[in-house]
């Protein structure tokens, strides 16, 4: 145990008592490497709202993705509870709560475009939407392109997919873990307007993982800063910035002084072990 409970007031704002949204408490995770440990998470904390959209930063290593998997139910924290809308990744999974999205858009190859996106009816043996696949199609401005096979795409259209796909169950949940990661910067701010956009019409509790600052800011109600491994949420910054948001509040003083801070958290203090995650 540590200092949970001003990590409680700091990450939690005025949601705690609620037990809606998200809310990751004492979360830790040890993994079994052979003979030795690696504790990847140690006592990570963090509340947030219902239908709001936190980003996870921090130094390659400290624990975003196993918090991320813990939440899909891919992992099994070694202590701790993680908890959305009173649920656990179980019960969210059997709900069909939960769309996910990772960096690699692992599209299945040989099925169109329309055809992965409604793979996740096929995956929960439930009638596919046909109307949501089509809206979806052009949510994420792929219409034309219904029958293309993923090599027939751009990384930015695989990634879009992708998204598509994660948001066919209506998920009351979003995790993302660099969903842009691999793309170009011009493809990748381009999609974080549009993933906003989609946000803005199909709102969900969303937990982004991702190692640009800016598009942390851009996106979220709150940013997340971790600590390097064993990761815990060092400090949340609330972004304050109005919405709908536009890319031309990135050059606004407020933006700055948002991105100041964060990277005063990430890299403020010499000689911590900061990794390649955080390239701002
Ligand atoms: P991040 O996403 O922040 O870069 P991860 O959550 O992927 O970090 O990993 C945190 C730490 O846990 C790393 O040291 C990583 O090597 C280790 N780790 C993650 N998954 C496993 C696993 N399945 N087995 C062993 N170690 C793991
Ligand atoms: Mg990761």
């Amino acid at each position: 145990m540590t200092d949970s409970l001003t990590d409680v007031a700091g990450a939690g704002g005025a949601l705690g008592s609620t037990g809606t949204g998200l809310r990751i408490q004492d979360l830790s995770k040890t993994f079994r490497v052979g003979r030795r440990s690696v504790t990847a998470l140690d006592d990570a904390t963090l509340f947030t709202d219902k239908g709001s959209f936190l980003s996870l930063l921090g130094p390659s290593g400290c624990g975003k993705s196993t918090i991320l998997r813990i939440l899909a139910g891919l992992e099994q924290p070694t202590s701790g509870e993680a908890l959305v809308d009173g649920r656990t990744p179980r019960e969210l999974r059997r709900d069909h709560e939960l769309g996910i999205a990772f960096q690699d858009a692992a599209l299945l190859p040989w099925r169109t475009v329309a055809s992965n996106i409604r793979l996740p009816f096929e995956v929960s043996g439930v009638k596919p939407d046909e109307a949501l696949v089509t809206e979806l199609i052009r949510l994420v401005g792929l219409e034309g392109f219904e029958k293309a096979k993923p090599a027939q795409l751009s990384g930015g259209m695989r990634q879009r997919v992708s998204i598509a796909r994660s948001l066919v169950v209506k998920p009351s949940v979003l995790l993302l873990d660099e969903p842009f990661g691999a793309l170009d910067d011009m493809t990748r701010q381009r999609l974080n307007v549009e993933l906003l956009r989609i946000w803005t019409e199909k709102p969900a509790t969303t937990l982004m993982v991702t190692h640009g600052i800016s598009e942390a800011i851009f996106l979220s109600d709150r940013v997340a800063v971790m600590s390097p491994r064993p990761g815990r949420v060092k400090e949340v910054i609330e972004v304050d910035l109005p919405r709908p948001r536009t890319p031309d509040m990135m050059r606004t003083p407020e933006f700055h002084a948002l991105h100041d801070q964060a990277s005063e958290l990430l890299f403020g203090d010499a000689g911590a072990a900061v990794g390649p995650d955080a390239d701002e």
